[in-house]
């Protein structure tokens, strides 16, 4: 297993074989950015882009919207920076918006059910920060994608937007490019609907700490049950392979940007199962390529196979320790 003081690599790294992986990083502001260039990542695999509305009286206009995310741009002027549309809701509360509290936050209003109902206004004038970046010197390598999505028709309508708002732009002679547009696969059916999903959409992102939750039914927050947030549970083994399997042969790459990616002892088996892109905190980056340059895929599919063919976390436990 890859140590925490692995050397830090600059460049991309492939598997023994050549298969190229993407080890990014996430973050949650500016300040991150430099730890993780000097960590090597191959860029932002998720910008958590609440962090700008967080700790505030009000919310961040346009202007300082297109800043961040140049910024983030200009720091990785050659590698990939996917923003996530603002997920708030669940346990992230803005107070100057007053919400509505909800017995079950997590089930209620986040994510992108806020950005196409309740808060629709933030929604585009975040989509007219991005799309304008996305036309800014090194804005080419600029990706979007939207948290919490459980229908096609949200994505369908999000998309729409991100439409409209190029409209706008384009009537108001503003220069604007359109990102790269994914989903992130967090709820069972965004996993069940992946395929669908893949079709409309250039890239799927799986955020195995909400699909853990959703799928385990279990609170991410909740120490009394934390046992039951595990990643490793064969359910979500099989979510994961079912949103993989689903992106094969169309035309969308799948990554993963929960804690799961950042675990060098998962390494093999999440090339195994399939994934293109391994977003984490930068300080496991390092790690993370590491173990990507040990591993054979040929090795690690039969891994995953393995593992995928297990019905208890003892059986996947015992699978990865063979
Ligand atoms: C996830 O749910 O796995 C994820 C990456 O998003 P967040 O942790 O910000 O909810
Ligand atoms: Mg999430």
């Amino acid at each position: 297993a890859g140590g925490v003081d692995a050397p830090v690599v600059d460049e991309a790294v492939s598997t023994a074989d050549g298969k190229r992986i993407e080890v990014a990083a996430n973050i949650g502001g500016a300040a991150e950015l430099d730890p993780a260039v000097a960590r090597g990542a191959d860029g932002i695999g998720l910008f958590r882009s609440e962090f700008l509305f967080l700790d505030r009286q009000s919310p961040p206009d346009e202007a300082e919207q297109y800043e961040a995310i140049t910024t983030a741009l200009e720091a990785f002027p050659d590698d990939r920076v996917v923003v996530r549309t603002l997920d708030i809701g669940g346990d992230k509360a803005v107070p100057y918006l007053d919400l509505p509290s909800e017995t079950n936050p997590f089930l209620g209003q986040r994510g992108i059910r806020l950005s196409l109902g309740a808060h629709s206004d933030l929604f585009e004038t975040q989509l007219r920060a991005l799309l304008r970046a996305c036309a800014s010197d090194h804005g080419d390598d600029l990706a979007v994608m939207f948290p919490m999505a459980t229908q096609i028709e949200e994505v369908e309508a999000a998309i729409e937007r991100v439409d409209s708002v190029a409209a706008d732009l384009d009537s108001e002679g503003i220069d604007y490019t359109v990102p790269e547009l994914g989903v992130m696969i967090e709820t069972p059916a965004a996993a069940f609907l992946a395929d669908a999903l893949a079709e409309r959409l250039d890239f799927l992102s799986i955020g195995t700490n909400d699909l853990t939750q959703y799928v385990m039914a279990v609170d991410r927050e909740n120490d009394a049950v934390a046992d039951y947030h595990d990643p490793l549970h064969p359910a979500v083994l099989r979510a994961i392979d079912r949103t993989v399997s689903a992106a094969e042969g169309r035309d969308a790459w799948v990554g993963m940007c929960g804690e799961m990616a950042g675990d060098p002892d998962l390494t093999e088996l999440l090339v195994g199962l399939g994934l293109d892109e391994l977003s984490m905190s930068a300080v496991t980056v390092p790690a993370v390529k590491q173990q990507v340059q040990q591993t054979a895929t040929d090795a690690a599919r039969e891994l995953a196979e393995e593992v995928l063919a297990c019905e208890t976390r003892a059986e996947v436990e015992a699978a990865l320790d063979g």
